[in-house]
């Protein structure tokens, strides 16, 4: 059977650490959208890591890690992963990639600095990791997709010429910056088939066998559904779906077998880059729950930026747990909040004069005022707690109010940032 990890929010939700906990119980772990704009923190027992491209299952020695076809590869990016998991004692984890990934090209990152520069003050906050110049490329088809790195040089040479011609129009005329030639993109391309090669697959077919002979997958989603470009707050969005429907497409597994759908949620809110963020709060307020929150502040993990912080917005979250399809939501991070005497919680967006609870669309969302209740905190840390009768009554006041809120069951509460630092409620999974 399929399971999802995905997030509900803006990400940084602690998808990683559930990932690596579910990790435990998946024979095969897969990235199914996304590059190396966003990363994954986890803990475990060779120690603390930030993980970009690799799945988070690349700590156990039973998994297997796929690349899916939906992921922009990074290939450098994936390979120093590697050596720094395996330098740091982790051994060496199975991967395999999809021959139907695309690769992120050297110049998909240059495109986007520049791009980003060029906007100046109106920039999307890209991560300049070169995402959207190459989900473009590949919707307009002028990516590299794994296979063609096996193609005849001529041919292959041929492609890259046709490729370049179009760049190297909007290097020199709008960026005004030095053009590509074909022999350095054909150079690049050869060392990313050199590194990827022994890991090449047919993953669609892989994971079709592994889901005869009834083993368990785990489809591990990067960023939350706000972010998604159809659903999320376009176009402050990343560039692939974020969303667990679209790991059948990014995996190449029938949309079906998805049975589970673990949509985290941070009983906080954060975001990273522009963008309407309605429950977002400032000042020492803000960087006091900026320096508590995750495990060790809310930084980025692939950017070191500070992140965005705001009280929990309901509204979001009950739709980002219904756009992903939520059978299960894992509420996160709930130790942070120890330190509040009281704790507002966003339940309302009021938009010219109407309050409603239904997340709307960018134009309106950017009027929308939060509608803040407050409720009481429980003024002592929870870590170390195993059982959810043990929370102080606040504690499961705040969790059975949210619960209510969002209208999808809380079944995990992370009460710290550790692989064994979870409460499981109600249904056991
Ligand atoms: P992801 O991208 O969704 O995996 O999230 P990040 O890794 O960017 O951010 C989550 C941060 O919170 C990481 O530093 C985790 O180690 C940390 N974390 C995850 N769950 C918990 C938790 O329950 N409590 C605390 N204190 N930290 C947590």
């Amino acid at each position: 059977m399929v399971r999802a990890v995905v997030g509900a929010n803006w990400g940084d939700e602690g998808k990683g650490k559930i990932t690596d906990m579910l990790g435990q119980e998946s024979d095969i772990i897969v990235r199914f959208q996304g590059g190396a704009n966003a990363g994954h923190t986890i803990i475990n027992d060779y120690g603390k890591f930030a993980l970009h491209t690799l799945p988070s299952g690349v700590f156990y020695g039973h998994t297997t890690s796929v690349i899916g076809n939906g992921v922009a590869l990074n290939v450098p990016v994936l390979f120093q992963e590697i050596q720094e998991i395996t330098g740091r004692g982790v051994p060496m984890p199975k991967i395999l990639i999809s021959d139907r990934a695309q690769v992120v090209m050297s110049y998909h990152i240059l495109f986007d600095k520049l791009e980003e520069e060029r906007l100046a003050g109106k920039s999307f906050g890209s991560t300049k990791s070169g995402i959207a110049p190459f989900y473009s490329d590949k919707y307009a088809k002028i990516g590299f997709q794994v296979s063609e790195l096996f193609m005849e040089e001529a041919e292959l040479k041929d492609k890259i010429g046709r490729v370049i011609q179009q760049k190297n129009v909007l290097l020199e005329h709008l960026y005004h910056a030095p053009a590509l030639k074909t022999e350095d993109i054909y150079k690049e391309l050869m060392e990313y088939k050199e590194m990827v090669s022994p890991y090449v697959c047919d993953v669609s077919s892989y994971l079709w066998e592994a889901l005869k002979s009834g083993k368990n997958i785990l489809l591990e989603g990067q960023l939350g559904t706000l972010k998604d470009p159809d659903h999320g707050i376009y176009p402050m969005v990343t560039s692939s779906s974020t969303l667990a429907a679209y790991g059948a497409i990014g995996a190449g597994i029938p949309p079906y077998e998805i049975r589970q759908v673990i949509t985290v949620c941070k009983a906080y809110s954060s975001a990273v880059g522009a963008g309407a963020f309605v429950s977002e709060i400032f000042g020492d307020e803000a960087d006091e729950l900026r320096k508590r929150g995750g495990d060790g502040g809310e930084y980025g993990a692939t950017t070191g930026r500070p992140r965005r912080m705001g009280w929990f917005d309901c509204v979001a979250s009950k739709y980002g747990c219904r756009l992903q399809g939520a059978t299960d939501v894992a509420f996160t991070v709930l130790d942070v909040l120890g330190y509040l005497d009281e704790i507002p919680v966003c339940v309302g967006y009021e938009i010219d004069g109407e309050v409603t609870t239904e997340f709307p669309a960018t134009r309106l969302l950017e009027k929308a005022k939060p509608v803040l209740k407050t409720l009481p905190g429980w003024k002592c840390d929870i870590r170390g707690i195993k059982k959810y009768e043990d929370l102080p009554e606040n504690c499961r006041s705040y969790v059975e109010f949210v619960e209510e809120q969002i209208g999808f069951p809380i079944t995990m509460i992370s009460n710290g940032p550790g692989r064994n630092d979870i409460i499981l409620r109600g249904k056991s999974l």
